[in-house]
């Protein structure tokens, strides 16, 4: 029987809408990168991202397996492939590191080592680097073969850190100035992605904004504001389609941005305390959780079966009542994660995430 990805997009749609009725089950966003999908495929990344239609294929065929509501890209965000883009018309692509098995990588900090090269960064034009033409591609052909329109990645922090690597956080006391420089081109490349994006692939249906400046261990929350929430809210007047905050940190100011800035969704692990995220619904009732304190590095990764189901139960009975709760691990699905532990997602969804959710 071929993935009723039409049922899928209807009860993720109904879900973050808060629509109980006529909601069968409680939805699954996973996110799968180049790591989870070679595993499964069984092929490299470099054979994964060869052609558009190799790829998309893999990203379907992952998702299906583990039957998953939802289809990301892993290169359409401000990641490793923006990081390639900006290594390319910098003439630093000896920064970049292709591995079999995992993402692309850069070496951070090479590409903008010294101030001059800030100075000097050239913005990239998306329409002519190989990686993201094979990636709007991709997007079409997901969007004809199962009908999914595909979200896409907006960033500053996570490119600041790729450019600039460790100086970053020296450069926010001793250089704010040059630091905001950066965060400027970066928007200006960032939003270069989006409009190429409107152009070859459509007007995407959801943001996923990776706002990794938001972390109480990494800087204050007014500096989280100025390196990056400031260019959330100038994106926000460009961008006209709805916004989800992926933090996949350990100390997040959830609500701290919440209180600030327009969010949907928001789509993290921590804190691990489940009290937090149902103190977090009665605050923000009309933001949808994705995720809540399930996190790949903890059951998914070490535990048992009966672990994972035991913790999306939790999350289940106490978020998913009303709508508005999908559930989904963070971060990424790494590569040693146990195949039984990743099923056990299904199989506890389809046990104790069908509405009415039974709360005893
Ligand atoms: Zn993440």
């Amino acid at each position: 029987m071929p993935y009723d990805w039409i049922k899928s997009v209807t009860r993720v749609m109904k879900a973050a809408s808060g629509q109980v009725k006529g909601l069968d089950r409680v939805p699954f966003f996973a996110i799968s990168d180049e790591q989870f999908i070679s595993r499964i495929m069984g092929i490299t990344t470099r054979e994964i991202l060869s052609s558009p239609e190799t790829y998309a294929n893999c990203i379907i065929k992952t998702a299906e397996f583990i039957q998953a509501d939802t289809i990301q890209i892993p290169s359409a965000y401000a990641g490793p492939l923006e990081a390639y883009a900006f290594a390319e018309v910098n003439n630093k692509m000896d920064s970049i590191q292709w591995y079999d098995y995992k993402p692309l990588a850069i070496k951070p900090g090479e590409v903008c080592k010294t101030e001059e090269d800030i100075e000097k960064l050239e913005i990239p034009d998306h329409s002519k680097i190989d990686l993201w033409e094979t990636t709007f591609t991709t997007a079409n052909i997901i969007k004809e073969k199962v009908n999914l329109s595909q979200s896409m990645g907006v960033s500053i922090w996570s490119v600041v850190q790729e450019l600039r690597g460790i100086d970053a956080f020296k450069d926010i006391r001793r250089n704010p100035d040059l630091l905001l420089k950066l965060c400027e081109k970066i928007y200006e490349s960032q939003l270069d992605v989006y409009n190429n994006w409107v152009e070859k692939v459509g007007v995407p249906p959801l943001i996923m904004y990776t706002g990794y400046a938001f972390n109480k261990h990494m800087m204050s929350f007014k500096d989280a504001m100025k390196y990056e929430g400031q260019f959330i809210k100038r994106f926000q007047e460009k961008i006209k389609a709805p916004f989800m905050l992926h933090n996949c940190g350990t100390k997040p100011y959830f609500k701290e941005i919440c209180r600030e800035i327009d969010f949907i969704a928001v789509n993290g692990s921590h804190p691990l305390d489940i009290e937090y995220w149902i103190e977090f619904q009665k605050e923000f009732p009309k933001i949808t959780i994705m995720g809540a304190n399930i996190d790949v590095s903890r059951e998914m990764l070490t535990g048992t079966p009966q672990d994972v189901e035991e913790k999306v139960r939790e999350n289940i009975i106490n978020l998913a009542p009303r709508g508005r709760y999908i559930v989904s691990p963070i971060c990424c699905l790494p590569w040693g994660v146990p195949l039984p532990n990743v099923f056990a997602i299904h199989k506890a969804i389809e046990k104790y995430g069908q509405y009415p959710i039974k709360i005893s």
